[in-house]
């Protein structure tokens, strides 16, 4: 980074995102953390706000594993046709539910590594389920936590969202790193956009390689 390692910039950043968005939370809608896991898979290159409107239906339809097990995905399919790659989606919530059913007796793993043997779900995805409805503290780095993590020097262009996920935990403390999460996608639904980011009035715009640039 200009400031990867300066923790003058860092401790701007948190107080930034603290005073800006102190309470932020995931902004799907779920009742439980089936209905969560099922939100956050149908969520990939999704919006949050496109998403709770096809579940509200399927909440309302499907209320347990079995009832995703025992559907065909066809009938799935009608729930989410207006969400992007509904078919693949649709598929992979029913290999899911039978597999939560044959094989972890119907209970949710808590982990990430038995987490992303479920179909549809990765890192990303683990990651927001174990964070949002087990309150293990993670950092899922979606499009907008990488962009904004670049576009702040937190991590470098060419850094996968793995990397990324690194470079945020090694820079933030662990109680923090869910909370973190949530401010950054925030910003970056809402301010720091992909296109045409809020950067005039931007507390941060000293320190955004992005603004440097005049892009
Ligand atoms: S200056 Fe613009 S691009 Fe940089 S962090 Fe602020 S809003 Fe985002």
């Amino acid at each position: 980074m200009t400031g990867l390692n300066n923790k003058k910039n860092i401790n701007k950043i948190q107080r930034y995102l603290d005073k800006n968005y102190p309470n932020v939370e995931c902004e799907l809608n779920f009742t439980n953390n089936l209905e969560l896991l099922i939100a956050v898979l149908l969520s990939a290159q999704c919006k949050d706000e496109y998403v709770n409107r096809a579940t509200v239906n399927l909440f309302r339809d499907f209320k347990t594993i079995d009832d995703y097990a025992e559907a065909s995905v066809n009938d799935i399919e009608e729930y989410i046709r207006s969400l992007g790659l509904y078919k693949a989606k649709s598929k992979n919530i029913k290999l899911l539910a039978e597999m939560l059913r044959d094989n972890y007796n119907y209970i949710i793993p808590t982990t990430r590594e038995e987490l992303i043997k479920l179909p549809g779900v990765g890192r990303k995805t683990a990651n927001v389920v174990m964070s949002v409805g087990f309150d293990i503290p993670t950092i899922a780095v979606d499009t907008h936590v990488e962009r904004i993590s670049k576009r702040l020097g937190l991590a470098e262009d060419k850094d996968t969202p793995l990397t990324v996920e690194k470079k945020l935990m090694s820079i933030f403390p662990k109680k923090n790193w869910s909370k973190i999460h949530h401010q950054l996608i925030h910003f970056g639904r809402y301010k720091c956009k992909a296109k045409k980011p809020e950067c005039l009035n931007c507390e941060l715009k000293d320190i955004c390689k992005y603004n440097k640039l005049g892009d």
